[in-house]
């Protein structure tokens, strides 16, 4: 089997903080693709960039699914052609979480992204700005996408490329003594207040949604990398893999095979519904036991008997998400009626924590 590699090539890397495309970039990258293919890699490309072009050409247009809509065939576009001068094949895929939200849909989308990588094709993947809306149905970012995609093909890296060289302890530009956070094992709450300072442009998305990306990647067995992809510093995407230069590594917590089809299918989805445990209750499913009716302090959304939901610990942290055997209609009447203790709410089998 191949390796995989996911890379997210954002907005600000592919226009170099201009509004156009910068095609230097993009052939730069197609022939960083190539150079990874010989060292057995398959890449998969993440493309960002469509609203920005969209806005480019239009000038009047506001709306930003129309805007996503126009720039799409000239990101395509310019792709294509670029890889092209390397021999390499493109194809476009556009997705949102409501896509991949079944799991018939789920293993679909697995069939397409494996089937185009068999046949040595490049696939281009953004997410379906157009035809989508609210955070249960779209990704909202391109680096959640990226971190879906990677663990849906057991992805060996996950790259964020971005203009900044990975996660820092403040914002650089205003705090000297700021530090890169080289490796990560746990993405916690602390790191994502790094991201909070005020003066922090870290903190209008672009950082925090990396970090989320990467907490997914993780809990799903990617290795992943946020660094500095912009073309005038040429990082070769073969030092970055090999950890060279500035970046931040967040190391897995469990390899591949510890994840079944299913657990890499409830990783990717956003359930509307949570549940909120207490610490004896967190212990337990950290220790692979079943979530029991005793140890929820709070549900919130609305779900179904076989949905997913999320779990969240007393201090209000996401730690893992499962599918629960109760609707939230009946956990609620069962608290209204006072709690009967041991009921499986979660079983242990359909539970992943992160
Ligand atoms: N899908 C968006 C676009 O192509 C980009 C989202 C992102 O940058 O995270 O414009």
């Amino acid at each position: 089997m191949q390796k995989i590699i996911v890379i997210k090539i954002g907005t600000s890397v592919l226009t170099d903080g201009a509004h156009v495309i910068n095609n230097d970039v993009l052939r730069f990258y197609a022939r960083e693709c190539k150079l990874l293919r010989r060292q057995g890699y398959a890449s998969v490309f993440v493309v960002s960039g469509a609203v920005q072009l969209g806005r480019t050409e239009t000038h009047t247009i506001a709306d930003k699914k129309t805007l996503s809509a126009i720039g799409q065939v000239a990101l395509s576009a310019a792709y294509r052609e670029a890889f092209a001068q390397q021999g390499l094949v493109t194809a476009q895929l556009l997705c949102s979480r409501h896509d991949i939200a079944k799991r018939h849909l789920f293993r679909a989308f697995q069939r397409t992204l494996a089937g185009l990588i068999e046949q040595g094709v490049i696939p281009l993947l953004n997410e379906n700005d157009a035809l989508t809306n609210g955070e249960i149905e779209a990704f909202g970012n391109n680096d959640m996408l990226a971190a879906v995609a990677a663990v849906a093909m057991s992805a060996e890296k996950l790259l964020l490329l971005t203009d900044q060289e990975g996660l820092y302890t403040a914002d650089p530009r205003f705090l000297e003594d700021a530090r890169l956070v080289r490796e990560v094992g746990d993405v916690t709450k602390e790191l994502f207040h790094y991201c909070n300072g005020p003066a922090s442009r870290q903190g209008v998305g672009g950082m925090i949604a990396k970090l989320k990306a990467a907490k997914t990647a993780i809990a799903g067995g990617v290795e992943t990398i946020i660094a500095r992809g912009n073309i005038r510093y040429r990082s070769h995407l073969s030092d970055i893999i090999a950890h060279k230069g500035p970046l931040t590594c967040f190391r897995p917590r469990r390899t591949h095979g510890a994840l079944t089809n299913h657990d890499r299918w409830m990783l990717a989805t956003r359930p509307s519904g949570a549940l909120r445990i207490d610490g004896g209750a967190a212990a337990a499913l950290r220790s692979k036991k079943s979530l029991l009716a005793v140890g929820i302090r709070d549900v919130t959304g609305r779900f179904q008997q076989g949905e997913i939901v999320r779990i969240i610990d007393r201090t209000k942290e996401e730690i893992g998400c499962g599918i629960v055997s109760l609707s939230s209609d009946a956990l609620k009447a069962m608290f209204a009626k006072g709690s009967p203790r041991n009921t499986d709410v979660i079983h242990c089998d359909h539970l992943i924590m992160y």
